[in-house]
């Protein structure tokens, strides 16, 4: 009875995490009560939290200088306290400005730290991201923030920014779709409700160096310096999400097989769907080709009036939540991890008979 889920985000878990979670919900490993009835102190606890981080570690190949941190707030708090935890020493925040996500990023940093934007692609409608050679730091920058992935508008960057600064960035909507080297960062960050679990928490990846650059007056809780001294666990952490998070590391280890293995499945998944919009005037998509997203697949019918039908047969058809965001309307397929190529597939085929019928 499962459709497929093209949400945005909180979006699809793989089908096996839900089974395993669902097995275990009254009765964890014979211990007689649920990963959510646990102290977070329990050694029950302790080692399935340990075992999520080291499964993120070795997928991630995350260097040993390097804090893993299981957060709350989601990376909308991030937008705060990358400039409060990074801004202690003055400087200017710099950012790159290619989507709405990044925009906000800018806006809340505005509140905290000098800000500059060192490269803006608002000038070609935000239809690419910026090129290397067109980023420019303040003389002062503290660091570079970006966003490797606009979810809304389904642009990602098929580059890392090369800058003799601290480079930091928000991979809410890409992070674990393909491999990464993590030591081109300071710090990265995401919210779980896409790529890592369910919503509730929010992973930073920090380097140490960075641990004590924080602004005075830095709430206990805000501060990434009180996570990474207490394994994240200075208060209360989100216990249930992050074991659910620690099944989808689980996975993509052991029945993925790795990011190598996700990447490949990935590409493909994003090059027939887009293969599909481009070879049909029906649809359409705006960015450029060497900047669209794997994960987000933003798309446009030539007769917008056609909309509501579209969503309308679509669901009837098993495929949920293919609107677009709320701010840019048309039509968006979030293909993360957890969406299965069948479920691509299906849309595909959906596609091109609505096209038909209708177009
Ligand atoms: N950054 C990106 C790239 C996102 O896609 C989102 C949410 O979709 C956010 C930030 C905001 O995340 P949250 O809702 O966890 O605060």
């Amino acid at each position: 009875s499962r459709k497929f889920n093209f949400c945005a985000g909180p979006a699809a878990l793989p089908e096996a995490v839900l089974q395993r979670a669902r097995d275990e919900i009254l009765d964890w490993q014979g211990r007689g009560l649920s990963v959510m009835e646990m102290s977070h102190r329990s050694d029950e606890f302790v080692g399935i939290a340990e075992q999520a981080e080291a499964d993120l570690r070795e997928l991630l190949k995350v260097p040993a200088n390097y804090k893993v941190l299981f957060m709350q707030g989601g990376a909308s708090s991030q937008f705060a306290m990358v400039p409060l935890n990074l801004g202690g020493k003055g400087g200017t925040a710099n950012y790159l400005y290619n989507g709405i996500w990044g925009k906000k990023a800018i806006e809340e940093g505005q509140r905290y730290l000098p800000t500059h934007i060192a490269a803006s692609s608002e000038a070609t409608g935000l239809s690419r991201v910026p090129f290397q050679s067109e980023i420019q730091l303040s003389a002062d920058a503290a660091y570079l923030h970006y966003t490797s992935n606009e979810t809304i508008g389904g642009l990602e960057f098929d580059y890392i920014p090369d800058v003799a600064v601290p480079l930091v960035c928000d991979m809410s909507s890409d992070i674990l779709s393909t491999p990464l080297d993590v030591s081109r960062f300071g710090l990265i960050y995401a919210g779980a409700q896409k790529n890592i679990g369910p919503a509730g928490l929010t992973l930073v990846i920090v380097r140490d160096d960075l641990l004590d650059q924080a602004q005075a007056q830095m709430p206990t809780m805000f501060s990434y310096k009180t996570f990474a001294d207490n394994g994240s666990m200075y208060n209360t952490p989100p216990t249930y999400a992050w074991y659910l998070s620690g099944l989808v590391f689980d996975w993509l280890k052991n029945e993925v097989g790795g990011l190598d293995k996700m990447a490949e499945i990935n590409r493909r998944k994003a090059q027939k769907l887009y293969a599909t919009i481009d070879g049909n005037d029906f649809y359409s998509n705006p960015i450029e080709p060497q900047h669209r997203s794997i994960m987000n697949v933003p798309f446009r019918l030539a007769d917008a009036s056609l909309d509501k039908l579209f969503l309308q047969q679509a669901e009837a058809a098993g495929l949920l939540n293919l609107a677009g965001h709320r701010s840019v309307g048309g039509m968006r397929a979030s293909i993360y991890n957890a969406v299965p190529e069948a479920a691509v597939d299906a849309l595909i085929e959906f596609m091109t008979d609505f096209a038909r019928n209708r177009g």
